[in-house]
């Protein structure tokens, strides 16, 4: 189809055409987000899960300084039992006296790590009291993320069946083009997609607006087949403006 042919097309089948290349353009840029958007969700969930990890982490962490503190002050404790049996048999003043204060700078030590048990258990409370509600929170979007991707899901289903409909729809519309034109066509949207097809915009080309010689004008309100002398697109006339 060169820009000087004499064939007729249809422009209500051009406008068909057109409306239906971009329904399916549509529909499968939306059936393209879908997993997208599935992805996005579970990425959401991965990272929650590995907060929770690091939380429960912290927790073992700490439990385990505690019951090592623990130990310690059971040993210490144990030492200033051995001690004062020594007290008891202790062989001289001097002897008394320094064991006396070695067993009260012992137990005074072991206070100020008892203290320290204490503190390490209020912690482990805290630290257990976080990590159930970044839990609570895991399962939450975990069961939200599943009921997103079964909405998901289903909305792709349609949009698939959709898709199908609207694509049976096109290659009927598409059989209608003059042979000659057909060819033409289907060599353009194999490059083009749906811009392979354009409306007239007052007397410019709708896609991309390069202005059109009177001649051109005319050769469309005569309903004959022109192409854009710039982008190449099959114009048609818009549904207010008929074909003489
Ligand atoms: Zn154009």
């Amino acid at each position: 189809m060169s820009s000087d042919t004499s064939i007729k097309v249809s422009a209500e089948l051009l406008r068909t055409l057109h409306r239906i290349q971009r329904q399916r353009t549509d529909l499968k840029s939306q059936l393209e987000r879908g997993p997208r958007q599935i992805q996005a969700s579970a990425a959401m969930v991965a990272e929650l899960e590995a907060t929770v990890g690091e939380s429960q982490e912290k927790l073992r962490k700490a439990k385990m300084a505690a019951d090592e503190k623990q130990l310690q002050l059971k040993s210490r404790e144990d030492r200033v039992q051995q001690l004062r049996i020594k007290l008891n048999s202790a062989a001289s003043n001097r002897e008394y006296t320094a064991l006396k204060e070695q067993i009260a700078a012992d137990e005074q030590a072991n206070e100020v790590l008892s203290d320290e048990i204490l503190e390490a258990y209020e912690r482990i409370d805290g630290l257990e009291a976080e990590r159930t509600e970044l839990q609570e929170q895991l399962k939450r979007r975990q069961e939200e993320h599943a009921e997103f991707v079964s909405t998901v899901d289903e909305t792709m289903k349609q949009k698939s069946e959709s898709l199908a409909r609207v694509e049976a729809e096109l290659a009927e519309a598409e059989d209608q083009l003059p042979p000659p034109i057909r060819l033409e066509y289907d060599r353009i949207v194999g490059t083009r997609g749906e811009e392979a097809l354009a409306p007239v915009e007052g007397e410019t080309c709708g896609g991309c607006y390069q202005m059109l010689t009177s001649q051109m004008m005319n050769r469309l309100y005569l309903g004959q087949a022109v192409r854009c002398p710039a982008c190449g697109a099959m114009m048609y006339l818009p549904e207010d403006r008929t074909v003489r």
